[in-house]
C-alpha cells in the first residue's frame, strides 16, 4: 500500500499529490504527515491509498512523523472539491481544513488510593488530612506534598487532559418559548426532509433562532450532527448564547476571538463526537462535526460569508456542497434574502414579528435641497428619542481634503483613492492600504492655508451629536472596533445605557436585538446606491431593512427615517413598504434582463503589478485565451491603483459554470507561466462579491 500526498506549500508550481511508502506508523487520509521534498522537508495530507504506484520502487520516498489528530475524509474531499470551483491550488484549499496547530494540555491529577480494610489507619498530619479531603481533583501548587502521599501509596497521580476552551454557561435544557403557529409550521417543513435546502425568509424579530434551535433539537434527537453559521460572533451574541443555553457544552464555538489553545480544544471536541453542534464564522464551515444533518446560515445576505484570501470560497455554497455529502438539510435564514436564494430555494415564511408589534414606519426624506447633513425632521426626531440608532456609511471626520486656492487634492501615494481626514488620530490615511500621513496645515502645492475638508464621516457626526444632544453618544465603526473585545463593549454600554444614540457604519444594523429602540436614522443612503456594483440595490434594500428591523422591537414603536438624494429609487422605496417580495421580483427581472446571478456565474481575473504597460499585456494575453463558449466576457477594464500596484479585471458572465471556471483556469494558469509576465500577479475570484 503506497500513499497519495499532498504537499501543503503555497505555491502554484507545486501540484501534486506524489506517492510515498508507508513508513513504520499507519496512515489514513486526512492523515497530516512530514515528508521529504526535494531538499526540503514539508508537511503533507494523504489523500489517497493506492496499491500501486509508476515511482519505480528504489525512488519511493517514505513518510516521516504523523500528527495524531487526522483531517475527515469527507473534509480531504471537500478541499479537493474546493480547489476546482475555487481555480485555486489543492494545497491551499487543504489549508483550511488542517485541525489547528497545538497539543492537549494535560494537567496532574491526583485520587486517594483506598487502604486495605486491615492495614492500620496511615499517621498524617492535619494538612495531609485536609489535602485528602479534597481528592480526586488537579494536584496543583500542592504536588510536593501529594508526591509524599503517593509515594506511602495513599494518593495516585495520573496525568489527565484539562479543557482550556471556556464551558458553556450552565444552560436551561427545556425552552420556556412556545413557538408560534408559524414557528411551528416552519420546524415541521424543515424538518420533514421533503427539501434538502430551504430558504428561511422571516420578517426582523420573527423568531428565526427559535426555529433553528428546535430543527437543531430535532437533528441532535436523530444522532446527526449540526453546524450554525453566522456573520460574526461578536456582532451576533444573542444567537451564541441561546445555542449554549439550549444544548449546553454540545456546542463548540470556533471563532477567531479563541486563544490557539481553546481553538485546538473546541477543534477537538467536535472530532471525538463529545461535541455535536458547532456555531461559528464563515471558516466554522470546515468544522469537523460528524455526520453532519443540519447547516443554519443565519443572515444569509451576509457579505463575509464570502473569503477574501486564495482559495476565495463562498461558506453557503460550501456549506451546501458539504450537506450535500452527508444528506444534511441546509436552512438559510434572513429578513431580505440574496435574489440568488429566492430564486433558487423553496421558501418557508415568518410573516409576523412574533411579539405582534408592526414593522417600524419608513419615512424617505428627500435631500436634495439640504444645506445640512441632518434634515430637520432628523434632528427633531433624534431630540424627541431615547434611544437611536443611526447609521452613516463612512468613517473618519472628511473623507476629502482640497486646496481652496488651487485645488489640489490629498491622494494616497499608493493609491488612487482620496485620503482620510481622523481628527483624533491626528492623520489623513487611505483605508485600503493603511498609509497615514500628518494633518496638512499647508497647501503642499502652493502654500495656501486654507484646506477644505469635505464630506462627513462618522467621527464628525459623532462631534456634532455629542454638542447638540444631551445623551451620550455610541461611536462603532472600524476605527473605534479595532481593539479587542471593543464590539462587545460598545454594544454593551448602548443596551445597559437609559438613553443614548448608537451611530455607525453598517455594523450597527447587524442582528443586535435592542428592546428599547424606537428611532432608527440612515444618512446618505444612496452611498451604497451608488457603488458601481450590480449588487448596490440589493445592499440598499438590506442596509435599510435590516435597520428598521433593529427599531421598535419593544413596546414603544418604532419609526425610522431614510435620508437620501435619490427619492425615487425604488430599492429604497421597497425597503420603506417593508416588502421584500416586490423589491426581489423587481431585482430578479433586472438581474435576467442583464444576465446577471442568479441567470449567470460570474469569474473576476485581476492582473496587477508595479508597471502598467506589464499588466495591460498580461490582461490582453489573458481575455485572448479565454474562449469560453456561452458566456460574455467584460474587459479588460482597468481598476485603480491599489498598493503601488496597477489593476486590470476582466469579468466572464458564464453559462455554463463548470466549463467557464476549467477555462478560466488554465487560461490564467498559461498567462502565469508565460516569462512575459514574470512580474504579474492573477488573481481568480468566482462569484465575486
Ligand atoms: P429574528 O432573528 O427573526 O430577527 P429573533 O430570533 O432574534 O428574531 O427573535 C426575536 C425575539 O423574540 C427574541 O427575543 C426571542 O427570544 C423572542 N421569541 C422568539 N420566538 C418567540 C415566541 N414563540 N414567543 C415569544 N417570544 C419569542
Ligand atoms: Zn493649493
Ligand atoms: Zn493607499
Amino acid at each position: 500500500m503506497i500513499a497519495r500526498i499532498q504537499p501543503l506549500t503555497t505555491t502554484r508550481k507545486v501540484s501534486g499529490p506524489f506517492d510515498y511508502a508507508i513508513g513504520d506508523e499507519p496512515v489514513a487520509v486526512g492523515s497530516i504527515v512530514s515528508i521529504p521534498f526535494g531538499r526540503q522537508r514539508l508537511s503533507g495530507v494523504v489523500v489517497e491509498l493506492a496499491f500501486s504506484t509508476d515511482v519505480p520502487a528504489e525512488k519511493l520516498m517514505k513518510i516521516g512523523s504523523v500528527r495524531p489528530e487526522t483531517i475527515p475524509g469527507e473534509l480531504v474531499e471537500l478541499a479537493l472539491w474546493m480547489a476546482g470551483e475555487y481555480c485555486s491550488t489543492s494545497a491551499r484549499a487543504l489549508s483550511l481544513v488542517l485541525p489547528p496547530p497545538g497539543k492537549p494540555r494535560t494537567v496532574l491529577w491526583a485520587r486517594r488510593v483506598e487502604p486495605a480494610a486491615d492495614a492500620p489507619p496511615p499517621r498524617m498530619t492535619e494538612r495531609q488530612r485536609e489535602l485528602l479531603k479534597r481528592l480526586p481533583g488537579p494536584a496543583g501548587p500542592d504536588l510536593p506534598a501529594l508526591r509524599r502521599l503517593e509515594s506511602r501509596g495513599l494518593v495516585e497521580l495520573v496525568s489527565r487532559e484539562q479543557r482550556r476552551s471556556a464551558p458553556a454557561p450552565p444552560g436551561t435544557a427545556r425552552s420556556r418559548i412556545d413557538p408560534t403557529h408559524a414557528q411551528d409550521k416552519a420546524v415541521a417543513g424543515l424538518i420533514s426532509g421533503t427539501e434538502r435546502e430551504w430558504l428561511l425568509h422571516g420578517v426582523t424579530g420573527s423568531g428565526k433562532t427559535e426555529v433553528y434551535l428546535r430543527a437543531a433539537a430535532a437533528a441532535l434527537a436523530r444522532g446527526r450532527g449540526v453546524m450554525v453559521l453566522v456573520p460574526e460572533i461578536a456582532l451576533t451574541p444573542q444567537t451564541v448564547s441561546r445555542f449554549q443555553a439550549r444544548f449546553g457544552d454540545t456546542v463548540a464555538l470556533l471563532h477567531s476571538g479563541l486563544s490557539e489553545g481553546e481553538r485546538y480544544d473546541e477543534w477537538r471536541r467536535l472530532r471525538s463526537g463529545e461535541a455535536r453542534v458547532v456555531v461559528g464564522p464563515r471558516s466554522a464551515v470546515f468544522a469537523p462535526v460528524a455526520d453532519l444533518g443540519l447547516v443554519v446560515i443565519d443572515e444569509e445576505h451576509d457579505s463575509s460569508f464570502k473569503h477574501e484570501g486564495d482559495p476565495r470560497y463562498d461558506a453557503r455554497l460550501v456549506a451546501s456542497r458539504r450537506a450535500e455529502f452527508t444528506g444534511a438539510t441546509v436552512v438559510v435564514g434572513s429578513a431580505t434574502p440574496r435574489p440568488e436564494s429566492w430564486h433558487a430555494l423553496p421558501r418557508i415564511v415568518l410573516p409576523d414579528r412574533v411579539d405582534g408589534q408592526p414593522l417600524p414606519t419608513v419615512k424617505v426624506l428627500d435631500m436634495r435641497a439640504a444645506r445640512h447633513q441632518l434634515h430637520p425632521e432628523t434632528r427633531q426626531a433624534l431630540s424627541e428619542s431615547r434611544k437611536s440608532i443611526l447609521l452613516l456609511n463612512r468613517r473618519g471626520w472628511s473623507n476629502f481634503l482640497s486646496c481652496r486656492s488651487c485645488g489640489h487634492a490629498w491622494e494616497c501615494p499608493n493609491c488612487d483613492v482620496a485620503l482620510v481626514l481622523h481628527r483624533q488620530a491626528n492623520l489623513i490615511s487611505c483605508h485600503h492600504c493603511g498609509h497615514r500621513e500628518p494633518v496638512p496645515r499647508r497647501c503642499e502645492q502652493c502654500g495656501s492655508l486654507t484646506v477644505g475638508r469635505h464630506g462627513a464621516g462618522t467621527e464628525r457626526l459623532e462631534a456634532e451629536l455629542s454638542e447638540t444632544l444631551d445623551v451620550p453618544v455610541f461611536r462603532l465603526d472600524a476605527d473605534t472596533a479595532a481593539a479587542k473585545d471593543a464590539v462587545t463593549d460598545v454594544l454593551g454600554a448602548f443596551a445597559a445605557a437609559h438613553a443614548g444614540v448608537l451611530l455607525g457604519t453598517q455594523i450597527v444594523a447587524k442582528g443586535h436585538d435592542f428592546p428599547d429602540v424606537s428611532l432608527g436614522v440612515v444618512l446618505d443612503a444612496d452611498s451604497t446606491l451608488r457603488f458601481p456594483d450590480f449588487r448596490a440595490e440589493e445592499r440598499t434594500f438590506a442596509l435599510i431593512t435590516q435597520l428598521a428591523g433593529r427599531a421598535g422591537r419593544g413596546r414603544a414603536g418604532g419609526r425610522v427615517l431614510v435620508q437620501t438624494s435619490s427619492p425615487d429609487a425604488s430599492s429604497i422605496a421597497f425597503a420603506a413598504r417593508h416588502d421584500a417580495r416586490g423589491f426581489l421580483a423587481e431585482e430578479l427581472e433586472r438581474r435576467r434582463a442583464l444576465r446577471y446571478p442568479p441567470f449567470s456565474d460570474l469569474i473576476r481575473i485581476v492582473c496587477s503589478a508595479p508597471d502598467a504597460r506589464a499588466v495591460r499585456a498580461a490582461a490582453a494575453d489573458v481575455a485572448e485565451r479565454l474562449r469560453v463558449a456561452d458566456a460574455d466576457l467584460l474587459g479588460p477594464a482597468p481598476l485603480f491603483r491599489l498598493r503601488s500596484r496597477e489593476r486590470m479585471q476582466l469579468v466572464l458572465k458564464a453559462r455554463r459554470r463548470a466549463e467557464a471556471v476549467a477555462c478560466v483556469g488554465s487560461a490564467v494558469e498559461a498567462a502565469a507561466r508565460d516569462r512575459a509576465h514574470s512580474m504579474v500577479s492573477f488573481s481568480v475570484d468566482v462569484d465575486p462579491q
